[in-house]
């Protein structure tokens, strides 16, 4: 996973590296055309002309010369653009109209920018996860009747809680989940599923399975590695902590868990830990601290059932 700081500046690249083609591509033409019409250079001359004495007439309070240097300055524009237009070079074509590619409106980074840096993510994600398939729509709630309603009846509840997080996600004050259970019963899909909708709604998550974000912020401590991964934990719009206690843990470990859920808990940014751990086991551990803050601070939610991935296979190698 990368971070915050390196998905907008890659967003940014892509952005101005579209602009950049564009406005090559356009300059040949450019420069052809001026080649062929040497009124275009006597134009821009008059125009630089015009608008100096357009700012000497307008602080003078001149109005009358004003307009008269206005009027010729959108003649020669006029003429300018036909000219332009005879020779076939385009006006640039913006990819975005608001900010005309430059990523910034009134001081803030553009939506344009905040879609880029999404397909980042998206794409980062990919490459160590099927995203793809991890979806709403994709998880069956049909794998969960096997032993009895119960199970199905949990698992919509999950699943519709899962849906609504995305749907009112908001970065400062959504609650922290906490999805424990056996594996192979849809934690990591249904978590999938919601980073990609928070993704959508042009939010950065910070996803990972715990064991590659222990090491991630080991290496960041001890060999100067990943600069900022431990940063953008803490400050990402959402954090994700996938399957806590696979990892293998030490003491330094431990009291980064503790920072990270604690910090993220005193300054109100969601959290998502899914574990096979149960409570006890958590205690037992990373001791009662972090045990007391996630029964304080989140949403736990036990996922029940048989087995999926197991089912899936049984169902896949039937009859070999
Ligand atoms: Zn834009």
């Amino acid at each position: 996973m990368i971070t915050k700081e390196l998905t907008y500046k890659k967003a940014f690249e892509i952005k101005s590296n579209t602009l950049k083609e564009k406005t090559a591509r356009r300059n040949m033409l450019l420069n052809a055309a001026y080649a062929t019409n040497p009124r275009l250079a006597d134009i821009d001359v008059e125009l630089s002309q015009i608008g100096a004495q357009l700012a000497i007439a307008s602080l003078s309070g001149n109005s009358e010369k004003v307009a008269v240097l206005r009027k010729n300055s959108v003649a020669l524009s006029k003429e300018k653009r036909a000219i332009l237009k005879k020779e076939a070079v385009p006006e640039i074509e913006y990819d975005c109209p608001i900010c005309n590619d430059s990523g910034y409106v009134g001081g803030k980074i553009c939506d344009c920018v905040k879609k880029i840096a999404a397909r980042v993510i998206v794409d980062e994600l990919k490459t160590q996860m099927p995203l793809d398939d991890c979806t709403f729509e994709g998880f069956d709630l049909n794998y969960y009747s096997k032993d009895g309603e119960n199970a199905r009846k949990r698992m919509t509840a999950i699943l519709k809680l899962c849906k609504e997080y995305v749907n009112s996600f908001n970065p400062q004050n959504s609650q922290n989940l906490l999805f424990m259970g056996a594996p192979g019963l849809g934690k990591t899909h249904l978590t999938l599923a919601i980073v990609s909708g928070v993704v959508d709604k042009g939010f950065i998550p910070f996803y990972g399975p715990a064991e590659n974000l222990f090491t991630l912020i080991s290496n960041e401590r001890f060999t100067g590695e990943n600069k900022g991964s431990y940063q953008s934990m803490l400050s990402c719009d959402l954090l994700v902590i996938d399957d806590l206690g696979t990892e293998y843990s030490n003491e330094f470990s431990k009291s980064m868990l503790y920072n990270l859920i604690n910090s993220r808990l005193l300054s109100k940014k969601p959290t998502i830990i899914n574990t096979n751990l149960t409570m006890k086991e958590i205690a037992d551990r990373y001791g009662e601290r972090i045990a007391s803050r996630l029964i304080g601070g989140y949403n736990a939610n036990k996922f029940i059932g048989v087995d999926v991935r197991q089912q899936k296979f049984l169902e896949e190698n039937r009859g070999i």
